[in-house]
């Protein structure tokens, strides 16, 4: 039983059918839409961790053995669902100040192919001879899409779905036998994994686990421009990802304010400014839609994926914060791993971070 059918749910779903087992997966909105909090339906869809030099090799293991997952999974979904996840090699165009020793270092010991050239020479209106960074390599994925295409295999494959129902925070115990919902249903399993984003601590807070995971939430803008951008473009902590029907996503934030899933005009106006610096013609584009997500936050951007220190039958695979999309594979390859007591492809002990 996997306890949240976001992105790191669904992906674990899939892994555990593909071996051969029976998965119900509990959520308490309704798999793949647009239900408030959520992250998966919200992100941007970049497949990979904007700025890789800053993390760990641990957080780069996962991010960089997803990123050679992903076409070849959304090739599958086209095949087996009829559902176009709109999966691109857009390319990345990193523009400065940023650290651009460190960047080109990592990218020549990780073979990601990286280009010194001069921002003046893409398509960015306001961009003069600035020294930037291509990465032509780089992929995005549209989460709604992914998100409906793996709801749709999920169906396939006979996974049960129970949407609308909310777990109860659980007790401490030595064995689950079943879990109660919020309106008093106990649900069995042999084996549970918590995949409830920003929400798994408050599940897990009475428990020995240790968990360090809090709701960070990120605001993003969407807009149809006459002539778009063809390449996802980042600037100091900012970045603009186009699509390929037109639409273009301008964000995000990182925001410390609780479950609160608002909006907010400072926000818009900040996020609005940074756009129209990179993209001056946006000042006649309107801005279609704006929303909001909140990330599971973990320190130093480390998941959690392990066994529960005292409860035997229970996983977590949670805490992806940023880039919960683009570890969902990996992530889902190695819980599945330990769930099913096989080897892992991977070291385990650095994502054992609730003992
Ligand atoms: C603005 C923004 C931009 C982003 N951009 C990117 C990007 O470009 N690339 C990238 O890789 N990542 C990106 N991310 C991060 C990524 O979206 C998240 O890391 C990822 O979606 C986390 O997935 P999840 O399945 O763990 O969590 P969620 O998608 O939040 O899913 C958790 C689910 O658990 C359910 N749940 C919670 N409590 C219970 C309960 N008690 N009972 C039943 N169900 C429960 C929730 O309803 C929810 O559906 C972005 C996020 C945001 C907000």
């Amino acid at each position: 039983m996997i306890v949240g059918g976001g992105i790191v749910g669904c992906m674990t779903a899939m892994e555990l059918v593909n071996k051969g087992h029976r998965v119900t997966i509990v959520e308490r909105n309704q798999i793949a839409s647009q239900t408030s909090g959520e992250s998966s339906w919200a992100g941007g869809g970049i497949i990979f961790p904007l700025l890789p030099w800053a993390y760990s090799e641990s957080v780069n293991a996962l991010t960089a053995q997803s990123a050679d997952f992903y076409q070849a999974l959304s090739e599958r979904l086209l095949t087996e669902t009829g559902i176009d996840a709109h999966f691109e090699q857009s390319g990345f165009l990193l523009l400065p100040e940023f650290n651009a020793t460190a960047a080109q270092a990592w990218c020549a010991t990780n073979h990601v192919p990286a280009h010194k050239v001069q921002a003046s020479s893409f398509n960015v209106q306001s961009l003069s001879g600035e020294d930037a960074l291509w990465l032509p390599t780089v992929c995005q994925i549209r989460p709604p899409y992914l998100m409906q295409a793996m709801r749709k295999w999920l169906e396939q494959h006979h996974v049960t779905m129970l949407e609308h129902t909310q777990l109860m925070p659980l007790q401490e115990t030595q064995q689950l036998q079943e879990w109660q919902t919020t309106t008093g249903e106990k649900l069995q399993a042999d084996q549970f994994i918590v995949t409830s984003g920003a929400w798994s601590f408050e599940l897990l807070k009475e428990t020995s686990a240790k968990l360090n995971i809090k709701p960070m939430r990120g605001q993003i803008l969407l807009y149809k421009p006459i002539n778009n951008l063809e390449q996802i473009v980042y600037r100091e902590g900012f970045y603009m990802i186009p699509r390929r029907d037109g639409y273009l996503l301008a964000g995000s934030t990182l925001e410390d304010v609780g479950f609160d899933t608002g909006v907010t005009e400072t926000v818009r106006d900040e996020l609005k400014r940074k756009a129209e610096a990179i993209m001056p013609t946006l000042i006649d584009s309107p801005i279609i839609k704006h929303w909001s997500g909140l990330r599971p936050g973990t320190p130093e951007n480390l998941p959690t994926i392990s066994a529960h220190p005292t409860i035997k039958n229970l996983f977590l695979n949670t805490g992806h914060f940023r880039y919960g999309l683009t570890m969902a594979p990996a992530s889902a390859r190695l819980i599945a791993a330990l769930v099913l007591n096989e080897p892992p492809h991977i070291a385990t002990k650095p994502y054992n971070c609730v003992q």
